[in-house]
């Protein structure tokens, strides 16, 4: 069967994320048949790499037969029961094993049932802790030039994306933005510490001002994703600490796309050796399969609410879905392939391929920036490298390579002209060159008449 009749069906009723439909006149829709490990596959036989795990939700490939048989196992004894008064052994033994793996201090787990919601917990988590501590005029946030933290309301409104945030600014907060501690934007011969350094500088200005009105920081450890594949230094986390403790500000770590093992380690902050007020989790966390994400906070966060139901102080935040089965069920058992694979070592030796394949383009005319933290590598395409000109936007050269790649059984999808490989973490060495091959390909193509 072809992909024919799909698409002419799915273009009559959907509306897809991230997407202007438009596009869909010249950009191919891809309708998928089955995903088996790294691979897509399409109703006419064609195979697509998945460079970017479904949006940084895939883990350990499609379709994993352990962790299908765990939410098989999960959907014959119960698929969903409320979280609110009832509890479930899946939901239980997942806090204990987050709790376990969190850096130390992190005792208390919250559901929610997408990284947004997460994001939204925890800044609804903070105010109301500040609150309940009788500081109700702390209600202002803090957060890092070009961060993603997700699109609902509030959560856009502790971003810094223009092409997702600026045609909401009506319905959104202010937020106090702190310089990027991204090395790529400073001076030539700036180290990643000189970055970490002055972005910190900027921020204990910010704090010193503002610090009385202030709830939280909010930060994606080491890899600013959606907004480019920003990476920094671990030290500016040390200092984000440093300075939220001298301050009295909570700082919410978002690690809904860098955690279980993105960057190398489990959890981003543990490169730093750092514990945030509230660590976010989301994405990976059921290895792709189901939406969840968890705020973990502290002890004392949790105590500031804990009190007699006529104070006011409960956290009444609620979701349907909130602590799914099923959703656990995957989480558990892809924490479980953490350890039956020793999956973080794995990586190591994946990332290091990654390295070496994408350091052939080094010398590419039109490639800069090459980059990478542990399982994520990335790239930017320039018009002019010597003079570090971008590409028109308009011009949309990172959507070349995405159709290239399309043609040659990879899927790159980019942010704008940056690149990106941020793979299942069951990618083979020889998947890995051949991915960048059709990459360097790709990139040949789409830059061939700059
Ligand atoms: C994807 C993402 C979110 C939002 O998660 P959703 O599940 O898409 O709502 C939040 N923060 C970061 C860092 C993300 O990458």
């Amino acid at each position: 069967m072809p992909n024919g009749p799909l698409v002419e069906r799915d273009l009559k009723v959907l509306w897809h994320p991230c997407t202007q439909m438009h596009d869909h006149l010249t950009v191919p829709l891809i309708p998928i048949r089955r995903a088996q490990g790294v691979w897509l596959e399409d109703f006419e036989g064609r195979r697509y790499l998945d460079a970017i795990s479904s949006w940084w939700v895939n883990l350990f490939g499609h379709s994993h037969p352990a962790i299908n048989e765990a939410v098989r196992q999960q959907l014959g004894n119960m698929e969903h029961v409320l979280l609110a008064g009832f509890t479930h052994e899946p939901a239980i033994s997942l806090c204990e094993s987050l709790v376990r793996l969190a850096p130390p201090g992190l005792t208390r787990c919250f559901f929610g049932d997408n990284g947004s919601s997460a994001v939204e917990i925890a800044l609804k988590m903070s105010l109301h802790y500040w609150r309940n501590i009788g500081k109700a005029h702390k209600t202002d946030f803090v957060t890092i030039a070009h961060s993603y933290h997700g699109e609902t309301v509030g959560a856009l409104s502790v971003s810094d994306v223009g092409l997702y945030k600026d045609a909401y600014a009506p319905l959104l907060f202010t937020t106090h933005v702190a310089p990027s501690p991204d090395p790529r934007a400073a001076a030539p011969g700036t180290t990643a510490k000189e970055s970490a350094a002055a972005a910190l500088s900027g921020l204990a200005d910010i704090l010193a001002r503002h610090h009385e009105r202030l709830c939280a920081i909010i930060v994606e450890p080491l890899v600013q994703c959606a907004g480019g594949m920003r990476m920094h230094d671990p030290s500016y986390l040390q200092g984000l600490r440093a300075l939220c403790d001298e301050y009295g500000v909570h700082l919410i770590a978002d690690e809904i796309a860098v955690g279980f093992g993105r960057t190398g380690t489990l959890f981003a902050c543990e490169q730093a050796k750092i514990t945030p007020d509230f660590l976010l989790l989301g994405k990976g966390l059921t290895g792709g399969y189901l939406p969840l994400s968890v705020c973990l906070t502290t002890e004392a966060v949790y105590a500031a609410f804990y009190d007699d139901y006529g104070t006011g102080k409960a956290f009444l935040h609620s979701h349907s879905y909130t602590g799914n089965a099923l959703a656990c069920a995957a989480a558990l058992a892809t924490l479980d392939i953490f350890i039956q694979t020793d999956a973080l070592a794995v990586n190591r030796g994946l990332a290091a391929t990654m390295g070496e394949a994408l350091a052939t383009l080094r010398d590419h005319p039109h490639v800069t920036g090459i980059r990478q933290t542990g399982m994520i590598a990335a790239l930017d395409l320039v018009a002019d490298k010597a003079a570090g000109r971008a590409y028109p936007a308009g011009e949309r050269r990172g959507l070349r390579v995405y159709r290239h790649g399309l043609e040659h059984e990879a899927l790159l999808r980019p942010l704008g002209d940056t690149l990106y490989l941020m793979p299942p973490y069951v990618i083979r060495e020889d998947e890995i060159d051949a991915l960048v091959k059709v990459l360097a390909a790709g990139i040949d193509v789409a830059t061939a008449d700059a």
